[in-house]
Order: C-alpha cells, then sequence, then structure tokens
C-alpha cells in the first residue's frame, strides 16, 4: 500500500463535478482575468477569517511583497522573522529592498520563539513577520505587545495557516495585515499558483489591489509604480468550490494528527507540541528523530512518502550569506533542521494507512 505524503487526487475525486463544472463555465464565458469569481473569492475568504478586505494576487509569496512595499517599508528597514520557513517569507522581505532580521523558535512548534523579539529591535525595525509554521499560530499576544511597544507593523505569514485559530480568532486576522498562499499543497489549494492578502486596512488594501495590476488607476493610467500579480478567474472559481469545504478539511487533518499522536505515542519520535491557546491546522504532521535517515529510508522502502522540512534554515542558505550570520546562531533551528521530518496527512487519509505509516516507523525504531 503506498501512501503518498499529500494526496491531492483524493480531494478532486471528492469534488470533481463541482470543480469540473465551475472550470467549464469559466472556459465557456472565457473571461479569464478579474471578474465577478476573483472578487467573491476575496469577499469569501476575508469573511471567513474575519477581516474586512481581501485582496487577491499571483502567489503567496507576492502577498507577503505586496504588503510589506504598501505599508511603506523599504529600503534599510528591518523585519524581524526566523529562519526556520520557506524561502518567500524572507525574499519578500529582501525584495522590496528591507533586512530579514532572524530569531530563533521554540523547539515544539518550530514556531517563533517570542522571548527573543525585545532582544532583536533595532531603531531600524519597522515589522514583526510571524510565521504560522506547519498550521499552528505563533503566540501572537507577545508579539502584539512587542509591536506596540516599538511602534511595528505585524505581518502574519499565514500560508500554512488558512483556518487555523489563536484565542478564537483566526489566522489572518491576528496583526495588521497577513498573507495566504493558494499553491496546491496549501490546506486550501487551488490548480496552480494563488495568493491573497487579508486585512482590516481600507487603505492598504486599496494600495495593494492597485499595486498588483500594474498601479493602474483606469485603464492604461497609472499613478504608481505596479507589479503583474494576479489570480485567474479559473483559480477563483476552483477555489470558490474548495473553500466550503476548508473547515472540515482543516477538521480531518486535527482527527489524522490525534490518531497519530496516539499511534506514535511510544516510537520514540518527537511529535509536534501544540499550544493551547488555539486550534492549529496541521499544514505538515513533523516528527523529530536523530536517526531521521534510517526512518525515512524505511518509509520509502515501504512506498510511505516522506519530506524534511526544511533541511536547511534561512540563516545558513547561500544566497543570504550576505547577512552575515553563521552557524550557531540559532541552535534550536539548527538542532531541528537535522532532525525533523513529515510523514503522510491529509483530510482523507484513512486509519488503516496511519496504522501502517505508524508500523513502518516501529520496525525502523525497534
Ligand atoms: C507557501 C509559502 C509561502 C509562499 O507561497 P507561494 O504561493 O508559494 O508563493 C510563503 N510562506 C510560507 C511559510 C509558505 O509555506
Amino acid at each position: 500500500m503506498d501512501i503518498p505524503l499529500l494526496d491531492l487526487r483524493a480531494q478532486y475525486a471528492g469534488l470533481k463535478d463541482e470543480i469540473d463544472g465551475a472550470v467549464g463555465e469559466v472556459l465557456s464565458q472565457a473571461a479569464f482575468i478579474g471578474g465577478p469569481r476573483v472578487k467573491a473569492i476575496e469577499e469569501a475568504v476575508a469573511e471567513c477569517c474575519g477581516v474586512s478586505h481581501g485582496v487577491a494576487c499571483g502567489n503567496g509569496t507576492d502577498a507577503l511583497f505586496l504588503i510589506l512595499a504598501n505599508l511603506g517599508i523599504g529600503k534599510g528597514d528591518e523585519i524581524i522573522t526566523t529562519p526556520f520557513t520557506f524561502v518567500a517569507s524572507a525574499e519578500s522581505i529582501v525584495h522590496v529592498g528591507a533586512v530579514p532580521v532572524f530569531v530563533d523558535i521554540e523547539p515544539g512548534t518550530y514556531n517563533m520563539d517570542v522571548g527573543q523579539l525585545e532582544a532583536a529591535v533595532t531603531e531600524r525595525t519597522k515589522a514583526i513577520m510571524p510565521v504560522h509554521i506547519f498550521g499552528q499560530c505563533v503566540d501572537m499576544d507577545p508579539v502584539r505587545e512587542a509591536a506596540k511597544r516599538h511602534g511595528l507593523a505585524v505581518i502574519e505569514d499565514a500560508c500554512q495557516a488558512i483556518g487555523a485559530t489563536y484565542r478564537g480568532v483566526r489566522a489572518g486576522a491576528l496583526g495588521d495585515a497577513a498573507a495566504f498562499s493558494f499553491f496546491p499543497s496549501k490546506n486550501l489549494g487551488c490548480a496552480g499558483d494563488g495568493g491573497m492578502i487579508v486585512t482590516d486596512d481600507a487603505e492598504l488594501a486599496a494600495k495593494a489591489k492597485k499595486m498588483a495590476s500594474h498601479g493602474t488607476s483606469k485603464k492604461y493610467f497609472h499613478d504608481a509604480m505596479g507589479v503583474n500579480s494576479r489570480l485567474d478567474s479559473l483559480q477563483a472559481a476552483i477555489l470558490l468550490e474548495k473553500l466550503p469545504h476548508l473547515d472540515d478539511w482543516n477538521a480531518g487533518r486535527r482527527a489524522a494528527a490525534a490518531v497519530y499522536d496516539e499511534l506514535l505515542a511510544d516510537s520514540g519520535l518527537a511529535l509536534p507540541e501544540t499550544r493551547d491557546f488555539g486550534e492549529p491546522v496541521y499544514h505538515l504532521y513533523v516528527v523529530r528523530s536523530p536517526d531521521r535517515d534510517g526512518i525515512m529510508a524505511a518509509l520509502k522502502d515501504a512506498g510511505i512518502g516522506t519530506a524534511v522540512y526544511y533541511p536547511r534554515a534561512l540563516h545558513l542558505q547561500e544566497v543570504f550569506g550576505y547577512l552575515d550570520y553563521s552557524e550557531g546562531d540559532f541552535p534550536v533551528v539548527e538542532a531541528a533542521q537535522e532532525e525533523v521530518f513529515a510523514i503522510p496527512l491529509f483530510p482523507e487519509i484513512t486509519r488503516e494507512q496511519q496504522e501502517r505509516v505508524a508500523e513502518v516507523i516501529a520496525g525502523a525504531t525497534g
């Protein structure tokens, strides 16, 4: 029994008629950019996380970039985030001319160690970018308190956390603005690239929307420098079919995580820790072991998908060499990158599949 890390075909099979119908409708209307479906998904995603504005764009990386650029963040400004994330978190900061400043993470949740924020703030700091890694929210109260004390913006990288909550509030509504990604493997994925900004800041939303469409004020009139970063109607149509299922899918992921928690309790693996301030959405179920390579090899031989998120932290990546970090700067991150790996988890995974994963792990560790 082969078990993929993520089974996108199972999800499509469950919604094939709806998705095919929606796609067919867009094709027959031949209106591919902008239009009512894009507006509808902007409103629906904003409503789903309890904020007033959604601005669709080309991908999650652009969503971060558009937020930073339109909050006036630029050359020489510093943004505090963690190095244990997908490259896009820091990439977006560099693309507005700003500097990513890293802090270490907590060992159990892999989220930003908020106790290190205060020491990372300088007179150049303009914002904090918490990344809700693997679908669990960062402890946001201390983040917002530090931001308030120093007059900083809070920009959520919520790309892995759509639907997650913190003290009853959804990711996306926990800072000044947030970025979502609709990359196919994300909890709400489209059939290609897609992303969205959500915010309660009407001015930021309007500016980001304009920038995402070539700085256009009126067709062929441009009063601001822009980029081309749009969500197309086909993707919007697919997302509109999928969004109503998001909460069920996330509940399915939580249920599957609880099954692993039980099946792997005595496996010797360190299991993901959850904090009781909210509900995570398990974008990934990440375990750790000093014998990662051996266990991953056994799983691979059994036809079971695994992957390492993330094998090299951002502060040690060649592209960020100019930031002058070195090995030893973030010991918790550096220990994690040697031991972590994700095992199959998706809403449709069966208990039988999970038992098989646990059995192979037991064989490899026993
Ligand atoms: C996926 C992801 C992004 C970027 O999203 P894209 O749509 O791939 O550009 C940014 N940050 C994190 C943490 C992500 O997981």
